[in-house]
């Protein structure tokens, strides 16, 4: 038994050393690739619902690693997050976004560029000072900054009276907020009221219940009128199909964004969704 025992103690002493060392060289890897700028800015173009001219484009990192291939923002972003890595990453992408905008794409005047952002970075000068620069800049170029905070992250972090005074700052800095993820679980009515947002992202659970669930399409319904009487204006996540965004028009969303208009595409490709007014 004592054997056993020790064999075991072994085994787990080895596997939580490669799972120390891994993840120390995961986080390397990261460290290096935001240094080198690996990790790039893609952008997706958010169209107007009714007339689908551009309203503007998010901004989606994304991380083509030699060795690992593809890694998903939805695997590497939690991680830099908990390794303290996600402002030097958030940085990086401001930077690389200026350059593009600077050099390789103008975009039309009165559109938005958003950025997604923990809330973390409210709470830190040198962030908000980067926000601020990049708001500066994005507005000599007529174009307007949203900062997008999912829904989970605020709810933990709410500290209202805080909060709420780092609202009216940025938006007296001409910044606009944008509450992402909407409708994905967590108590949120009394944010709704409590805080400014100036968008609202309907989290594409809903879009996809389109046609299939008159549960999802009840709450779909639900959160359109609500964000409307409270002065929000909508946008509808991961819009696939013609369906969605005949339905989404006939609700008076403001906005669709989706791969049934575009895919987040490097800077190279997005020039041809600009000019667009894309049909239905
Ligand atoms: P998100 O902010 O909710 O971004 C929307 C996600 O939906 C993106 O996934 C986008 O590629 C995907 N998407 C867009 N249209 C469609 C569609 O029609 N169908 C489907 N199925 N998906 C669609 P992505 O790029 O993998 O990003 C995942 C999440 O990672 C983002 O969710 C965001 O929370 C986070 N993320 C991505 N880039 C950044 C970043 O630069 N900074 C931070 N802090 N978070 C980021
Ligand atoms: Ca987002
Ligand atoms: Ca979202
Ligand atoms: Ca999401």
């Amino acid at each position: 038994w004592n054997l056993i025992a020790v064999a075991i103690g072994l085994l787990m002493a080895l596997a939580v050393n490669f799972y120390y060392v891994r993840g120390r060289s995961f986080e390397r890897m990261m460290r290096t690739a935001i240094a080198n700028h690996d990790i790039v800015p893609f952008y997706q173009p958010v169209y107007h619902a009714e007339g689908a001219l551009l309203e503007g484009v998010e901004i989606l990192a994304r991380w083509h690693n030699p060795g690992e291939g593809y890694i998903a923002p939805d695997v590497f972003i939690p991680y830099a997050e908990r390794m303290g890595l996600i402002d030097s990453l958030t940085l990086s992408l401001i930077k690389q976004v200026q350059h593009d905008l600077e050099n390789i794409i103008h975009l039309p005047v009165g559109r938005t560029v958003a950025l997604n952002v923990p809330p973390t970075m409210f709470d830190k000068p040198e962030m908000i000072g980067a926000l601020e620069r990049f708001s500066g800049f994005l507005q000599q170029n007529g174009l307007r900054l949203v900062l997008e905070v999912t829904e989970r992250q605020f709810v933990e972090q709410a500290e209202t009276e805080r909060i709420s005074t780092f609202f009216e700052w940025l938006h007296r800095q001409g910044i606009l907020i944008s509450l992402d993820d909407f409708g994905t679980g967590y108590s949120s009515m009394g944010y709704l009221n409590r805080f400014n947002f100036d968008y609202l992202k309907i989290d594409g659970v809903f879009v996809n219940g389109i046609g299939s669930s008159t549960t999802a399409e009840g709450v779909l319904d639900t959160i359109i009128q609500m964000a409307q009487k409270l002065g929000m204006k909508t946008i509808a996540e991961k819009v696939e199909t013609k369906e969605q965004v005949l339905y989404l028009v006939g609700r008076q969303v403001d906005c669709i964004q989706g791969y049934y208009y575009a895919k987040p595409v490097p800077v190279t490709e997005l020039n041809q969704y600009i000019p667009i007014a894309a049909p239905i």
